[in-house]
């Protein structure tokens, strides 16, 4: 089976290769998918270092090449690239994502025509060698740098990613839009305890981050959050702003988990006494994820010295609530 595996990362490979010439060296891939790469600013070493790639118009290009170079239609099939002898992937920019390792275990290709009824990013579907739920793009690229500045970015997208890392914020991955798993939190723990969700500035990302605070603590992690300004997203606010606006926004944006979320629900609940106690619960029993008592106890002083609460009541509250978990 491990052999089964390795054998298809080397079919994935050679898609990878494929993809990657048919973007630097042909015709259509220069007009169309070249250009659109610098349209948006993205530098070539960069491109390079993520794997970035065309895939043609034509609906058998990559069928074609993979067959005629040896590799078998059953195992294109098995990876997600062709079904019916067709090109699963064409008219697309297109997106390496990488294991651990640095091998190429799925793609992701963004549509190029704005006015297409299509979805704007297709996925590589779950493979032998592809467990979404189990992988945050960017890690591979990622991984030194989360382990020597001992913090992660979290994002929701692939050109956030890469449009940080080209900026000098390389300790940065996505979960590329779907909420964050805790095979993923795992993945992340690997490398270091203290995560920063960067997500964007609309509901769903505030939202998403509200969700992914849970699920990282409940994995043992230290979370803090940034988020957007209304309508941006890392990429398109770093572009607007510059590095050095951008970087300051971070640091000075960034809240624990804790007051993040309290600070959102009680701006919500305004001066109701009934909603505000709402929030102050549903902050309460986020707080009751954290395992380690030394933390959960700095924690509770903070929110008590914010909120005005009694620390004894707050530390009832706690206990309760740590009780009644999972
Ligand atoms: P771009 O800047 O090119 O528009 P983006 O990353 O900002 O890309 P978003 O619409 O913000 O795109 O989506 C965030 C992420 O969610 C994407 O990077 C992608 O991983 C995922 N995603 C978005 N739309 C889809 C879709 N239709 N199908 C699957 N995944 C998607
Ligand atoms: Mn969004
Ligand atoms: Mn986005
Ligand atoms: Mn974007």
């Amino acid at each position: 089976e491990r052999r089964e595996k390795e054998s298809l990362l080397l079919v994935n490979d050679f898609a990878r290769q494929f993809y990657e010439d048919q973007l630097y060296n042909t015709d259509e891939g220069k007009s169309v998918g070249l250009s659109y790469f610098k349209k948006r600013g993205f530098r070539k070493d960069v491109m390079e270092r993520f794997g970035l790639g065309y895939a043609p118009m034509k609906r058998d290009a990559l069928f074609k090449a993979a067959t005629a170079a040896g590799y078998k239609a059953e195992q294109l099939d098995q990876l997600g690239l062709i079904r019916n002898k067709r090109d699963f992937f064409f008219d697309r920019v297109m997106f390496t994502i990488h294991n651990l390792q640095g091998k190429p275990i799925a793609f992701a290709g963004r549509i190029l025509k704005k006015d297409v009824k299509a979805p704007k990013y297709v996925n590589s579907p779950e493979t032998e060698v592809y467990h979404k739920s189990d992988v945050l793009y960017g890690i591979f690229q990622a991984r030194q740098s989360i382990r020597k500045l001992d913090n992660v970015y979290v994002v929701e997208g692939y050109t956030d990613v890469i449009s940080l890392h080209q900026n000098g914020i390389t300790n940065v991955v996505a979960t590329s839009g779907t909420s964050l798993t805790p095979g993923q939190a795992r993945l992340v723990k690997r490398q270091t305890e203290n995560v920063t969700l960067l997500y964007d500035g609309d509901k769903a990302g505030i939202k998403a981050a509200l969700r992914g605070v849970d699920v990282l603590l409940i994995e043992g992690l230290n979370v803090r959050v940034v988020i957007l300004p209304d309508g941006e997203d890392p990429d398109s606010y770093l572009q607007k702003v510059g590095t050095t606006v951008f970087e300051k926004y971070l640091t000075e944006t960034r809240r624990d988990f804790l007051f993040f979320k309290s600070d959102l629900l009680l701006e919500e609940a305004g001066d109701d006494v009934a909603a505000r106690s709402a929030a102050i619960r549903s902050s309460i029993a986020t707080l009751a994820l954290v395992e380690d008592p030394l933390k959960r106890q700095g924690y509770v002083q903070q929110f008590s010295n914010k909120l005005g609460l009694e620390e004894s009541l707050l530390i009832n509250l706690v206990n309760t609530a740590v009780a009644e978990r999972r």
